[in-house]
């Protein structure tokens, strides 16, 4: 009998684990998320998040619940950002409308922000980028590897579609065509940022095997 090879993943976001777990079902690994480690969530996981880029954070994630998990472990961190806004909402994607409550809200919340600061923008001056960048880890005391994945598009004037999660059903994807929200989950993964990162990890690990 093969032993099985975990591989863990630290993010506690549903739409960002549903993608996670679509592009990398093909990799001969098993993987064990966050919720089901029985790793409980602690006020200086929000620490975590206080870099200034998406590649600091996403360090920060992975050597903390690396430690956590004694496992290979991958995190991932990723926002949007506005040129009109001068980057913004960028590492502040999550927390942009300064709004706690559960994901949904906070979602519906941030959309609402964003739109309210684009407010009356023509279409060709409300151009915006994805950004995503994976940190992994082979053990808890190794340094960490990175990789980058980005999509640009712009932002609606409203609402389009209800897949996704997050700012989805705002951004018009250059690549599709159609605002996220109203994409497959193919689709998305297709051209997305996190789909472009974690790609880029998948091709590196098979090089590179746990
Ligand atoms: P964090 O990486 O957990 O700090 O949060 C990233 C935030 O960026 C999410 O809560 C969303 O608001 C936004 N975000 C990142 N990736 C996506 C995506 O693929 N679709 C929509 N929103 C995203």
């Amino acid at each position: 009998m093969t032993a099985v090879t975990h591989l863990f993943v630290a993010t506690r976001n549903t739409g960002k684990q549903r993608e996670i777990r679509g592009i990398l079902a093909a990799l001969p690994y098993e993987l064990r998320f966050l919720d089901a480690a029985n790793i409980p969530e602690r006020p200086e996981e929000d620490l975590l998040e206080h870099a200034d880029s998406f590649e600091g954070n996403a360090r920060r994630k992975v050597e903390y619940f690396a430690r956590l998990s004694g496992l290979p472990t991958m995190a991932e961190d990723s926002g949007i950002e506005v040129f009109a806004l001068g980057g913004l909402p960028g590492v502040r994607s999550r927390r942009f409308a300064l709004h706690d409550g559960p994901a949904a809200e906070q979602d519906a919340a941030n959309n609402a922000e964003l739109l309210r600061r684009l407010q009356g923008l023509a279409q060709e001056k409300r151009r915006a980028r994805y950004r995503c960048v994976v940190a992994f880890v082979p053990r808890p005391d190794a340094a960490a590897v990175t990789f980058e994945g980005t999509c640009t598009g712009s932002i609606l004037a409203e609402p389009k579609g209800t897949g996704g999660f997050g700012y989805d059903p705002l951004f018009f994807s250059d690549d599709l065509n159609q605002s996220f929200g109203e994409a497959t989950a193919e689709d998305k993964a297709a051209v997305s940022h996190r789909g472009r990162a974690i790609r880029a990890f998948a091709e590196w690990l098979r090089a590179n095997p746990i």
